[in-house]
């Protein structure tokens, strides 16, 4: 049995007609030829599939079982397990077909570990990795809204909320290597929110948090960062310029002194955003803004091949950061 069509935008099940006991049937899962119902979440979602299972009760001639998983996130199971990865990765190049949206790769991490069906994990996470990459340059296209390798459809408003539950779903399946990117993005979220934990503004009214563990990390981490900041900062300042033509250093020299003047505005724990400003750069000559752009970078690879260590997960497996040097075509200055 393969279904072809996906569920609507917001991941819900499209509704089906109500059984004889009141409950909902999902209209792509309900098999007339299924030979056993499972019963989903609270409300009660009918699913009727083709596998043996020991059950409990019986509807409509067929054993019923009762299981605990919302009915959206159990559909997207049994999705998966009827199409395969083409449920969520264009294998064939389909023109209908639809990116998944985070929820349903979360769901699938989350069940695929619960029910032990690890290729979900495997072809979830690898969606995933499109955005929390371990390569660097993929990062900063990602940063300056490069989306077209994302394999998943992002949701602005839920980057913080997404953020926590990828760090909880990569310790939980051992996907280590969704980490680094994750829990730098948690870095940057609001010290009071990351403790009382980040609620979803749009797909649910639900509140994701972080264990004290992972909370723990990221506190540490935003300390490291703060300090990687400033040493970056040292490049627009008059200590570490690599400005050293005639023309150029005095105009450099006067730009960092602005830059340490307003200091504690430019200190954050995004040390991978800072960018110089095109004004600052206009002045100096083409072999200087070069020079300053590949000093930037070489920082900002440095700081991203810390990240681990930074985050204190570096003896975890599978964390293994990429950061090809030199950058060809990349705008800093944009
Ligand atoms: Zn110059």
């Amino acid at each position: 049995m393969t279904l072809h069509q996906r569920p609507g935008d917001d991941g819900a099940a499209p509704a089906g007609p109500t059984s004889s006991a009141g409950i909902q049937k999902d209209n792509q899962l309900w098999l007339e030829d299924g030979s056993i119902i499972l019963v989903a979440g609270q409300t009660g979602e009918l699913f009727a599939v083709p596998q043996p299972i020991v059950s409990v009760d019986s509807l409509e001639g067929c054993p019923v079982v009762r299981v605990p998983d919302a009915a959206q996130e159990l559909s997207h199971l049994l999705r998966y397990i009827y199409d395969g990865r083409s449920f969520i990765i264009s294998t064939t190049g389909r023109p209908d077909f639809v990116k998944p949206t985070f929820a349903t790769l979360s769901a699938l991490m989350r069940l695929g570990h619960k029910y032990d069906i690890p290729e979900a994990i495997e072809d979830a996470s690898s969606c995933l990795q499109s955005y929390y990459t371990t390569n660097f340059d993929v990062y900063k296209r990602l940063r300056q809204r490069d989306l077209v390798d994302l394999l998943f459809e992002l949701r602005e408003e839920d980057l913080d909320a997404d953020a926590i539950e990828t760090v909880n779903l990569a310790m939980l399946t051992g996907k280590h290597s969704l980490l680094p990117a994750a829990m730098y993005r948690c870095c940057q979220i609001d010290s009071d929110e990351l403790i009382d934990g980040v609620q979803r503004p749009v797909r649910d009214a639900r509140t994701v948090h972080l264990n004290a563990d992972c909370i723990r990390l990221c506190r540490r981490g935003r300390e490291h960062l703060i300090k990687a900041c400033g040493r970056v900062l040292k490049v627009f300042g008059l200590l570490e310029s690599p400005v050293r033509c005639g023309r150029c250093a005095p105009v450099a020299k006067q730009e960092g002194a602005g830059s340490i003047h307003d200091i504690e505005l430019q200190l954050t724990t995004d040390p991978l955003e800072l960018m110089y400003g095109s004004d600052a750069l206009n002045a100096l000559c083409s072999r200087c803004q070069t020079s300053m752009a590949d000093h930037l970078a070489a920082q900002q690879r440095q700081i991203w091949c810390k990240l681990p260590v930074y985050l204190g997960i570096d003896d975890l497996e599978g964390v293994e950061m990429v950061a090809p040097s030199p950058l060809e075509g990349m705008d800093w200055a944009a």
